[in-house]
């Protein structure tokens, strides 16, 4: 075959695994242990030197889990990727293997309710400080970075707003102060590559879209190897000074003869085997299916959706339809340059019969489910102003963009006509 790039519904049949060499199987096999015959003590020796590469112990890697590692890297143009027991696990590390005690990120507001208390109180409580600002103005990116900022957090397509981040405005910024932009892009796998607007590291939770089944949780952090982390000394201290837990490595120096892999080697031997949060293999492989299928159904997801918005926004028991295709100005212009073949599964809409009628829709509900996820083929619904967002005050409801009638809808892949006919029942029941 030629040099060229393979396409994406090319690379998510066939990354990273062809045919294994012992028994000729095509489908991955599911490496099912936990550690690997060394072959002996200088072969040992060498891999936890990391001078050889190769299997040590599967909370550290796994022959399973490398192949969606590598697939999930090569989809994303990414360099390494390092998978993790679920997405809350990548969000914590990405930002661990940068930043500790003392140290700062600045993120967006915009933020998955999880990450958002990740952020808010945990890694606050261990000592490493969020500074949030609204991604509306990119500046301000800039205007909350001190000497220890160590990295930028955002999402590609947060809800419930559905306001594409400005990725490359963000990213350059950051670029001038050696300041990595990482990109949560649970939900807009394919339609956005983050690396390829500026962003270094790209994390999912591979629970949703990737997966698609809904059957399995976990994470992925993919190392973009497009930052230049040896030119920022003082600001990214952790990959630039001995390490002492690993006989005094220099992250940015010791894996070079490897490639740009600095970032994931580090989440790698020093998060993996000290917080342990790794994937299992038999999850890695049932993930592994869903990628396979994942660029037949994301622009599916993302055309029942669009169906799904234009819909509601005739029908009179709807005061606003949130969704990309809905907006306009600035916001409108990010997802049209960060987006490509289709905005993504999720809409969200409001009820003119506020909270009562919320809890009357979802109730009513026969064919969608009532579940807090995103990213299954099936069709899901929630109601946060009784569920999700039930602990907030209302004033902090409406500043995440839950007002009490908003319900938020994660399309999924069933036929278009049974998805309308169930909400239309829904609607009429809500009143
Ligand atoms: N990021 C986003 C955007 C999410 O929606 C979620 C889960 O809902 C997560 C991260 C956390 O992923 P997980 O549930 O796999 O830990």
């Amino acid at each position: 075959m030629s040099d060229r790039p393979l396409h994406a519904k090319t690379l998510a049949l066939h990354a990273g695994w062809r045919a294994d060499p012992a028994t000729g199987s095509v489908a991955p096999p599911i490496y099912q242990t936990t550690s690997y015959q060394f072959r002996d003590t200088e072969h040992a020796s060498n891999l936890f030197a990391l001078s050889e590469m190769g299997n040590i112990y599967t909370r550290l890697m796994n022959p399973t889990t490398d192949i969606l590692e590598k697939r999930l890297a090569a989809l994303e143009g990414g360099v390494a990727a390092v998978a993790t027991a679920s997405g809350q696990a990548a969000s914590a590390y990405s930002i661990q293997n940068l930043a500790r005690a003392g140290d700062n990120i600045v993120s967006s507001t915009d933020l998955y309710g999880g990450t958002w208390n990740l952020f808010a109180n945990t890694l606050k409580d261990m000592g490493i400080d969020v500074r949030f600002v609204d991604p509306a103005d990119p500046t301000a990116f800039a205007r909350a970075t001190d000497e220890r900022t160590r990295a930028y957090y955002a999402e590609t397509l947060p809800n419930p707003k559905l306001r594409v981040f400005p990725i490359a405005e963000v990213a350059a910024i950051g670029r001038l102060l050696g300041i990595p932009l990482i990109m949560d892009n649970t939900a807009a796998p394919l339609l956005c590559r983050p690396l390829d607007h500026g962003a270094a590291i790209v994390v999912y939770s591979t629970t949703k879209y990737i997966g698609g089944h809904g059957t399995s949780i976990g994470g992925m952090i993919i190392d973009g190897g497009n930052f230049d982390w040896e030119a920022w000394p003082g600001r990214q201290p952790l990959l630039n000074t001995p390490d002492p837990s690993y006989h005094g490595a220099v992250w940015s120096q010791a894996v070079k003869p490897l490639g740009p892999i600095a970032y994931a080697i580090r989440a790698r031997v020093i998060l993996l085997r000290d917080l342990g949060g790794a994937l299992s293999p038999f999850n890695a492989f049932q993930i592994l299916q869903g990628v396979e299928t994942l660029p037949l159904r994301i622009y599916e997801h993302s055309r029942n959706a669009q169906a799904v918005a234009d819909w509601l926004a005739a029908r009179p028991e709807v005061t606003t339809v949130i969704h990309p295709s809905r907006q306009s100005g600035e916001a409108r212009a990010r997802a049209d340059r960060y987006l490509a073949g289709g905005y993504g599964g999720l809409v969200g809409f409001e009820l003119a019969g506020g909270r009562e009628a919320g809890r009357r829709f979802i109730d009513s509900l026969k064919l969608l489910y009532h579940v807090a996820n995103i990213g299954d083929a099936r069709s899901l619904a929630i109601h946060p102003a009784s569920t999700t967002h039930s602990q907030l005050s209302p004033d902090e409801r409406l500043a995440t963009g839950v007002s009490d009638g908003y319900v938020r809808l994660s399309v999924g892949l069933e036929h278009i006509d049974d998805i309308l006919e169930d909400l239309d029942q829904a609607l009429a029941a809500a009143g």
